[in-house]
């Protein structure tokens, strides 16, 4: 693809500037792609109802077709076009969380493009919590689809500088607001099934929905529920080779649940830079082995997660080796995300 000029306009994360959320909006009524925060990450936003703009978010993602995209709107009264059904379920979710990292997954209306649901008879919606976004969403006067912006399967980006890392010169213009609080994707929660599947762990806990719309189903390939979970902390995910490759740093990544692993790991391929994601206190292991200390709670690791893959990726390690946190439900986001940034 020819490459663009991407432009970056600072914007104020609390209260956006008027002008400037402008220009961004009038990019996306021209079929342009503008990056821009959210409350997970970056997305990496087009007009939902355009198809050509909706194509070019695939090709400067190099994001496979069959994957499709979440629809943001600005406001619940904004839903009604584009689903077929709004089951009560929905509402209530919507209710308790929007705006906030929760996507729906509902039937979808026909006046949502192919191009954004991949062809299923769904569609993905939210509204993002974040300032930026919601004025973006309020000046565009359309549904904006946005996947993260990150080239498809690498790392997602939680700053401008991580966006322009992988898109410069393929996007029309970044709103850089700073870091994002959250750090780490939208839950995603299918609810044309009962009970509801839950797609995606992400910054809303399963047991939060619990709390709303009762038993929801969880992927296989996510850990038992926390009341018996607790005496795992060392088993091994069920089935992590079925998880695709997803939000992978460009350097090997291998996930250990154990000291004793990590230190066969760490004593195997001596000579190369390593990086080390850590939950255990940070050690001075010299200067082959760079220390990213995660902290021992869910949000405020969520929220670090991607920038300490980016930082590990730029500092040019030849590997990381992450240390998993608990097998518990309340961390089931960031396990899901580490170990498929492992995946070969
Ligand atoms: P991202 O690319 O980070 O925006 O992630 C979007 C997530 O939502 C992906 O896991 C998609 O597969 C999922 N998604 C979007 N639309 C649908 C849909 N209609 N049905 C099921 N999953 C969806
Ligand atoms: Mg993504």
């Amino acid at each position: 693809m020819a490459a663009l000029k991407t432009e970056v306009l600072k914007v104020d994360a609390v209260a956006p500037a008027f002008e400037t959320v402008e220009r961004a909006a009038d990019v996306l009524r021209r079929g342009g792609l503008v990056a821009f925060p959210t409350e997970t990450v970056y997305g990496l936003g087009a007009n939902a109802l355009d198809r050509s703009a909706v194509s070019a978010v695939f090709l400067a993602k190099g994001r496979p077709v069959n994957n499709p995209l979440i629809v943001h709107v600005a406001a619940v009264d904004q839903v009604k076009a584009l689903v077929h059904d709004w089951p009560a379920a929905a509402q209530r979710l919507a209710e308790t969380f929007w705006p906030g990292p929760l996507t729906l997954v509902v039937s979808r209306s026909s006046i949502v493009p192919d191009e954004v649901t991949a062809g299923r008879d769904t569609v993905a919606i939210r509204i993002p919590s974040h300032p930026v976004a919601l004025a973006l969403l309020g000046a565009a006067q359309t549904p904006i689809a946005a996947p993260s912006a990150n080239r498809s399967s690498r790392l997602s980006p939680t700053s401008a500088a991580h966006v322009l890392r992988q898109l410069e010169g393929r996007i029309d213009l970044v709103l850089d607001a700073g870091p994002c609080p959250g750090g780490l994707e939208s839950t995603v929660i299918d609810l044309t099934t009962n009970p509801p599947r839950l797609l995606r762990p992400g910054l809303i806990p399963p047991d939060r929905l619990r709390k709303v719309i009762g038993a929801i189903e969880l992927p296989e390939d996510c850990p038992p529920p926390a009341s018996n979970a607790s005496d795992k902390s060392s088993a091994a995910l069920p089935s992590p080779g079925m998880l695709p490759k997803h939000y992978a740093p460009l350097v090997p990544l291998e996930c250990v649940e154990k000291e004793a692993e990590r230190k066969v790991l760490y004593w195997r391929d001596r000579g190369q830079k390593v990086g080390w994601l850590t939950f255990s206190a940070p050690q001075d292991l010299g200067d082959m082995v760079i220390v990213s200390a995660m902290p021992g709670e869910p949000a405020a690791c969520a929220h670090r997660l991607y920038g300490a893959l980016h930082a590990l990726e730029t500092a040019g390690v030849d590997r990381i080796i992450a240390e998993l946190p608990p097998h518990r439900e309340e961390w089931l986001a960031v396990r899901d995300r580490l170990v498929r940034a492992s995946r070969k």
